[in-house]
C-alpha cells in the first residue's frame, strides 16, 4: 500500500482522506491543532454552543457522495433538512425580506414589498442556474489545464458564457438586472460568498445565487460541526489515522520529488503528499520555496471576518438561522475592505443563530448569535482597538431595526478577529476564502491541485482551486483524488 501524509484536517483534508483510503492508500492525517475540522469547529461557552466559522450550509449531494462511495449510510453519520428560508434580509431604510426556498413566492414578495417586478427575479435566477450547470460546473468539477481542451464540457461552456458574465462586474450586471436598489444589494451580496467584491469581481459570480435560491440552503443537525465530526467519524471508520497536535514543520524533498514530511522532529515516510494548509504557507514555510510563495502574494487575499459569539438572554421571533442587517452604503463598505484596508465603519451585520433549530445550543429562552462583519484580511491591523466601536455599531442597528436594548441581553461573549483566524487555522492573513476572485482572471491564476514542481505533491482546500467555501472544498478533495493514479 502507498502511503499518503495529508497535512491538516480542515473540510478537504478529511474528504482528501476519506476518498485516497478508499482507494487502498494507507492514509495518515497530521493536524496542528488539538481538535479536528480547522476553520469549521464549535466551542461552548457558559451554556451556549457556537459554531466557529461557517454558518451557511448548501450543496450537501458533496458529503453524500462520500458515504455512497464508501458504502455507509449517511444517516447513521450525519443528518441535515432543507430550509423554506435561505436568509431574512434587513434594509437600512427599514424595509425586510424573508430569502424564501420557494423562488415564486420571493419574486412576488420582493415586488410587493420593493416594487421589483417578480419577472426580472424569476429570469435572474433561470440565467443564473443555468450559468451554474453549463459554465460553473465545468470550472469547479476539472483542473484547469490544458485536459479542458479535450472536453466537450468546455465548448458547451463557451457556447453558454455571455458577454456581460466577463465585461460587467457583478454590481455592474445586477444593476442591469433589477429596477429597486434593495435587489441590487441582495444580488451584490453573493459575491461575499467567496470574499470577493461585487464592484470589481465579474458578472460570472451571479451563478451562486443559484445555489441558495433554486436549490436551497440545508442545515446540519447540531449544526456546521456536525460535518466535521461525521468527515472524522467515516475517516476512522474507512482506516484513516489521525495525529492531533502534531504541526508538519517540513515536507521532505530529494531533488523534485517529496517523500514525506517532519513533525515534532521525527520524520514520517510518504509516497505521496496532500497540503490541506494554506498555499502560501505550505509554499513559504513546509517547502521554503520562496519563489512560489511570493508569485501567490501577487493574487490578493479574500476578505476576513470580524466575529462577536454573543450568548443573548431573550429569543427574537423576528429573526431566523440567517439574518443580515444591510449597510446604507454598500460600496463604501467594500471600498474599505478592499482599497482602504480598514474595518468598515457602518458594516453589513449578519447574525446566525443554530438555536432557532437546535434548542440545546443555548439556555432555555435564550439564543447563541454568531455576528459577523466583513473585514479586511489582516495586515498590522490592531482588532483590540477597533472591537469596541465595531459593537456599539452593530448594537446600535440592531436596536433601531429590532426595536430593543440588546447589549442588556448579552451575557457571554468571545471574540474572533481576522488575527485569530490566521493564528488558528494557519490561514494567511486571516483570509477565509484563499484568495479573491475580484479579478476575470482570478479562477486561473489560483493554484491547481497537482504541484507543476514537485512530484507526489496535492493541495486541497479553500486556498486552491477551485477555491473556499465548504461546497469547493470538497471538490478539491475529489480533484486530488481523481488526479493520483
Ligand atoms: P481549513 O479549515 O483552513 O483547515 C486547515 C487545517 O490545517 C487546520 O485545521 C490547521 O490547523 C491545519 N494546519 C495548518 N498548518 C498545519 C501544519 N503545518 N501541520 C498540520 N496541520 C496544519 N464556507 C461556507 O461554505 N459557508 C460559510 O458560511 C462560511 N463561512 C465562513 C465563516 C468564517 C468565519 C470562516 C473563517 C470561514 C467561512 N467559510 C464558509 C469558509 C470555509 O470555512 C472554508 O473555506 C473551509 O472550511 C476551509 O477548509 P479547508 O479544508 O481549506 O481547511
Amino acid at each position: 500500500m502507498k502511503r499518503v501524509a495529508i497535512i491538516g484536517s480542515g473540510v478537504a483534508g478529511l474528504a482528501t482522506a476519506i476518498r485516497l483510503s478508499l482507494k487502498n492508500y494507507d492514509v495518515t492525517v497530521f493536524e496542528a491543532n488539538s481538535y479536528f475540522g480547522g476553520k469549521l469547529s464549535s466551542f461552548e461557552k457558559d451554556g451556549f454552543t457556537f459554531d466557529g466559522g461557517p454558518s451557511l450550509f448548501t450543496a450537501p449531494e458533496n458529503i453524500e457522495a462520500l458515504f455512497t462511495l464508501a458504502k455507509k449510510d449517511i444517516n447513521n453519520y450525519f443528518t441535515y433538512r432543507s430550509l423554506d428560508e435561505s436568509c431574512r434580509y434587513f434594509f437600512a431604510n427599514g424595509k425586510k425580506i424573508t430569502a424564501q426556498k420557494n423562488v415564486d413566492a420571493f419574486a412576488d414578495e420582493a415586488e410587493k414589498v420593493f416594487g421589483e417586478p417578480s419577472e426580472n427575479i424569476k429570469r435572474y435566477l433561470e440565467n443564473s442556474k443555468k450559468a451554474y450547470k453549463n459554465i460553473g460546473e465545468l470550472f469547479l468539477d476539472f483542473p484547469l489545464d490544458l485536459s479542458l481542451i479535450t472536453k466537450s464540457e468546455t465548448y458547451k461552456a463557451l457556447f453558454s458564457v455571455k458577454f456581460p458574465y466577463i465585461a460587467k462586474s457583478l454590481n455592474s450586471y445586477n444593476e442591469s438586472s433589477f429596477k429597486t436598489p434593495e435587489m441590487i444589494q441582495l444580488f451584490n451580496r453573493f459575491a461575499t460568498y467567496n470574499g470577493s467584491n461585487p464592484y470589481k469581481a465579474p458578472a460570472m459570480l451571479s451563478m451562486i445565487s443559484s445555489l441558495e435560491q433554486s436549490q436551497g440552503t440545508f442545515y446540519p443537525k447540531g449544526g456546521m460541526i456536525s460535518i466535521t465530526n461525521a468527515l472524522v467519524q467515516l475517516a476512522k471508520d474507512v482506516g484513516v489515522q489521525f495525529y492531533l497536535n502534531s504541526k508538519v514543520e517540513k515536507i521532505e524533498t530529494l531533488k523534485d520529488t517529496v517523500n514525506g514530511v517532519l513533525v515534532n522532529g521525527k520524520n514520517y515516510k510518504a509516497d505521496i503528499v496532500v497540503s490541506n494548509m494554506d498555499i502560501y504557507y505550505t509554499y513559504k514555510n513546509l517547502l521554503t520555496d520562496k519563489k512560489y510563495a511570493k508569485k501567490v502574494l501577487k493574487q490578493e487575499r479574500s476578505s476576513s471576518a470580524f466575529i462577536f459569539y454573543w450568548g443573548i438572554n431573550t429569543t427574537f421571533s423576528e429573526l431566523g438561522l440567517h439574518n443580515i442587517f444591510f449597510s446604507e452604503d454598500y460600496k463604501k463598505e467594500f471600498k474599505e475592505i478592499f482599497e482602504e484596508s480598514i474595518l468598515p465603519v457602518e458594516p453589513t451585520i449578519y447574525v446566525n443563530i443554530t438555536s432557532k433549530h437546535d434548542k440545546n445550543h443555548a439556555p432555555n429562552n435564550s439564543e447563541n448569535w454568531f455576528v459577523m462583519v466583513n473585514a479586511p484580511a489582516h495586515n498590522k491591523h490592531n482588532w483590540e482597538e477597533q472591537k469596541e466601536k465595531v459593537k456599539k455599531f452593530i448594537i446600535k442597528q440592531i436596536n433601531k431595526q429590532l426595536n430593543t436594548n440588546l447589549e442588556k441581553h448579552i451575557v457571554a461573549e468571545e471574540t474572533l478577529s481576522p488575527l485569530n483566524i490566521q493564528e488558528k487555522t494557519a490561514s494567511f492573513m486571516g483570509s477565509l476564502y484563499g484568495t479573491s476572485s475580484n479579478s476575470k482572471m482570478a479562477a486561473f491564476f489560483r493554484q491547481q491541485n497537482r504541484s507543476k514542481h514537485y512530484k507526489n505533491l496535492f493541495f486541497c482546500g479553500g486556498s486552491v482551486h477551485p477555491g473556499g467555501g465548504i461546497p469547493l472544498c470538497f471538490k478539491s478533495a475529489k480533484l486530488v483524488a481523481d488526479g493520483i493514479q
